[in-house]
């Protein structure tokens, strides 16, 4: 091991994990530590920020306080308790797991790294997080705001947009594991990245680490972790209706499981094409979806929303069914719902934000 991080051993030792037992905040995964817990929280937590997480987190614990509880719940109703959280893949991942860990290895989590790394959605980070947290293996947690750390720590200038800076940095978080304290090596890690090393104001003053950090020595905190420029996301448009009938129900339709969103309901429509109207595209939607002619009337709505890869402009019109009867064509499934049921099914938040609009106009 190199003398930079022999040093940077001792002061994880002697100064960090001190540091993180007396400032850590207080989380509610941070108690009566189980892999179940702490799967749930981190999966949480790699798309949200604390302060949102905790409601979804308690909420997600009183529906499903066990892992035996979400094997037996149906897809609809995790989704229903991820709704607003995104990446729904994540959601679904979490139903199989729970069902594969109930099959195949009688309701409890294996200790095995392998086996967990092969069960479905879970990759290195939350292995190591499992591993780490919960059954206190030897596997360094990095993430986001350890990079930030390690970077500015070691002065590292590797792009960190690279595969093989992920690597590097891995080897590093490993290097500097404190062997049989993983849980609390990799939490302390963590807080700090999240709570002094911050992206762009570093506390450096309030630091357990500024004597032994390049970055501060130097003064180039913020030049730290190196990121090449993210290319420029595209933006799709996209129109939608929501088509009522005369006894007040509004027609949603149920996502393919095979599709981004899968299994979330919708207010039907799709992307609009080149040289398309945004009225053309709707009327085209609904029918390849569902088979209907439909005529529409005033805009309800236009929402924007960014999704990790792009960002979606969603056209938003109240419509009617000209002929046809609704059939599930290019949707898992349809149904009509009325305005005070609505919010019984999973949508994304996009469609949230369009029953807000039609409920307050109802
Ligand atoms: S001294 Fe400053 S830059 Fe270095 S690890 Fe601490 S907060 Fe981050």
């Amino acid at each position: 091991m190199n003398h930079d991080l022999k040093k940077l051993r001792l002061s994880v030792s002697a100064s960090l994990i001190p540091w993180f037992e007396v400032h850590q905040r207080k989380m509610p995964w941070r108690r009566n530590r189980s892999p179940y817990r702490v799967w749930i929280s981190e999966l949480m937590l790699q798309q949200t920020r604390v302060s949102q997480a905790t409601p979804y987190y308690l909420r997600f614990m009183q529906k499903f306080p066990s892992l035996k509880k979400l094997a037996e719940a149906n897809l609809e109703e995790v989704l229903k308790a991820w709704e607003g959280l995104g990446y729904y893949s994540r959601a679904r991942n979490l139903h199989k797991t729970a069902i594969v860990i109930r099959n195949h290895y009688g309701g409890r989590f294996p200790r095995d790294p392998e086996k967990i790394a092969a069960l479905p959605g879970i990759g290195p980070y939350t292995t190591a997080a499992i591993c780490s947290l919960a059954f206190n293996l030897n596997l360094a947690v990095v993430d986001g705001n350890v990079i930030r750390v390690l970077s500015r720590l070691l002065a590292i200038k590797s792009d960190i947009a690279l595969q093989s800076s992920k690597k590097e940095f891995q080897t590093l978080a490993d290097a500097l594991l404190i062997k049989g304290r993983a849980g609390i090596f990799n939490e302390a890690m963590m807080e700090l990245g999240a709570t002094v090393c911050l992206p762009q104001n570093p506390d450096c003053t309030s630091c357990p680490m500024m004597h032994v950090c390049k970055a501060n020595y130097d003064g180039s905190q913020t030049q730290y972790p190196v990121k090449q420029k993210k290319k420029k996301v595209p933006k799709l448009v996209v129109g939608a209706a929501v088509v009522k009938k005369e006894d007040g129900t509004v027609l949603v339709a149920q996502r393919r499981e095979d599709q981004m969103l899968g299994g979330l309901w919708e207010f039907p429509g799709g992307k609009q094409e080149t040289n398309e109207s945004i009225l053309a595209c709707v009327i085209r939607e609904l029918k390849e979806e569902l088979d209907i002619d439909v005529e529409l009337f005033n805009k309800i709505i236009c929402v924007n929303h960014a999704y990790s890869h792009f960002k979606m402009e969603m056209h938003v019109f109240w419509a009617r069914i000209r002929s046809g009867e609704p059939r599930a064509i290019e949707c898992k499934n349809f149904k009509w719902i009325s305005l005070t049921d609505i919010r019984s099914l999973p949508f994304s938040k996009a469609d949230l934000k369009v029953i807000d609009a039609i409920t307050e106009a109802d």
